[in-house]
C-alpha cells in the first residue's frame, strides 16, 4: 500500500507512511506527510473509496441528483465553506483539519468507469465541485478530476464543474471533446475582486482575476461557462461599486450565466464565521448577530437585496438566484437597475 503512495509522490521530499491513521475512513487509509513548498503542513490520506457517484437525497433542492468528490477537505480554506462540517464525520475538525487533512480517493476514475458501465446507471447529469474543490492544488499531482472527465467523455455522460481554480484549464482539451459528445458546463466561483476581502475570506484560492481570465478562456474555446458570485457577504464584498466592476469584467468574458448567492452559515460554520468576524471585522459582529439570529440564512429582504446586486447589473444571458440549494438557472428578464436599497452597514 505504501509503495503505491510513493509512486504518486516520487518527486517530493520526506515522506512518512502510516496505515489506518484516519479512523473515520477505516483501515484502508494510508497517510503520508510531506514537505513541499506549495503544501507546507498539509497531510494527504489516500483511501480506496467504495463508490465514486454520490446520490443527492430527494429532499435536496439541488438541480442535480449525482455528484462526485475525489477529495474531502479543501486547502483553499475559505472561512465560510459550507463543507467544513463534513470533516467531523472523519473524526477530524471543521477548522484547520478541513484545510490540512485532505482525503484523496485514489480509485475514483476506475470506480466511476465501473459505475457508468452498469446497466442500471441512468445516464443522469453528474456535478463536480458541489462539496469540495476538484481543482484544489493536490489535483495537479493526482489528476483524479481529469480521470473523471476521461470517463465522462468515453461514456458521453452529461456533467458540470464548479471550481475556484484556473487549474481547470489544464483539461481544456477534454472539455472540448465533452461538449461535442454530451452536455457540459464549467463555472468559476468568484465572490469578489477586492484584494483585502479575498485574502481574508479565502486565503489559499487563486487570484480572482486569474479566475476571470479562466472564464474568458473557456468561452473562447466554445465551452459553456458561468460565474457564481458567491457568497455575497454583507459588509464584506457587497459594495455595489465593487460588484459592478466584477460584473463588468464577467460581462466581457463571454460567460453564459452568472448568479449571486448570499452567505449562509449552517452548523459549525456559523461559529467559525463569528470567530473570523471577531478577528477581522469586529465592527460587523452586532449586525451579524442580528442578521443570523434566526439560524443559518439571511432574512429574505437581505437575501433579495444581495441577489438584486447581481441580477440587476450583469450582462450575461442567464442568471441563477437565491440560495445555492436552489441555484437553478432561470432566463433573465430585462430589468431596470435596482433602486437604492437601505444598507445595513
Ligand atoms: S474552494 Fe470551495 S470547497 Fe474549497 S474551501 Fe473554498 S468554498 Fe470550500
Amino acid at each position: 500500500m505504501c509503495e503505491h503512495v510513493f509512486v504518486r509522490w516520487e518527486n517530493l521530499e520526506k515522506g512518512a507512511c502510516t496505515q489506518g491513521a484516519l479512523p473515520g475512513v477505516g483501515d484502508d487509509a494510508v497517510v503520508r506527510t510531506f514537505d513541499a513548498p506549495e503544501a507546507l503542513g498539509v497531510r494527504f490520506h489516500e483511501v480506496e473509496a467504495r463508490s465514486a457517484l454520490n446520490h443527492v437525497p430527494k429532499s435536496s433542492r439541488m438541480p442535480f441528483r449525482w455528484t462526485i468528490n475525489p477529495y474531502r477537505g479543501c486547502t483553499h480554506a475559505c472561512v465560510y465553506c459550507f463543507a467544513r462540517p463534513t470533516h467531523t464525520y472523519l473524526d477530524l475538525n471543521a477548522r484547520e483539519d478541513f484545510e490540512r487533512e485532505i482525503v484523496v480517493k485514489v480509485n475514483t476514475p476506475e470506480l466511476l468507469r465501473a459505475e457508468l458501465r452498469r446497466q442500471t446507471w441512468s445516464g443522469d447529469h453528474v456535478a463536480l465541485g458541489t462539496n469540495t474543490d476538484p481543482y484544489q492544488w493536490v489535483e495537479s499531482r493526482y489528476r483524479l478530476t481529469r480521470g473523471v472527465w476521461e470517463a465522462m467523455r468515453d461514456f458521453s455522460n452529461p456533467c458540470s464543474v464548479l471550481t475556484k481554480s484556473p487549474l481547470l484549464l489544464r483539461d481544456l482539451e477534454l472539455f472540448r471533446e465533452l461538449v461535442t459528445r454530451t452536455e457540459f458546463t464549467a463555472s468559476l466561483s468568484i465572490p469578489t475582486l477586492d484584494e483585502k476581502a479575498w485574502r481574508a475570506t479565502e486565503p489559499h484560492t487563486p487570484h480572482p482575476r486569474k479566475r476571470i481570465e479562466a472564464v474568458a478562456e473557456l468561452a473562447r474555446n466554445g465551452i459553456p461557462a458561468g460565474v457564481l458570485v458567491a457568497p455575497l457577504i454583507p459588509g464584506v464584498n457587497d459594495d455595489p461599486t465593487q460588484v459592478e466592476e466584477l460584473l463588468g469584467l464577467i460581462g466581457e468574458t463571454g460567460a453564459e450565466s452568472v448568479s449571486g448567492i448570499g452567505l449562509h452559515l449552517r452548523g459549525e460554520v456559523k461559529e467559525i464565521w463569528f470567530d473570523w468576524l471577531r478577528q477581522y471585522r469586529p465592527d460587523l459582529v452586532p449586525a451579524y448577530e442580528k442578521l443570523y439570529r434566526r439560524g443559518a440564512y439571511l432574512p429574505r429582504e437581505e437575501a433579495e437585496r444581495l441577489s438584486r446586486l447581481v441580477r440587476g447589473r450583469s450582462r450575461p444571458r442567464r442568471f441563477t438566484t437565491g440560495h445555492r440549494d436552489d441555484a437553478r438557472p432561470v432566463v433573465a428578464k430585462e430589468e431596470p437597475p435596482p433602486a437604492p436599497q437601505p444598507r445595513l452597514f
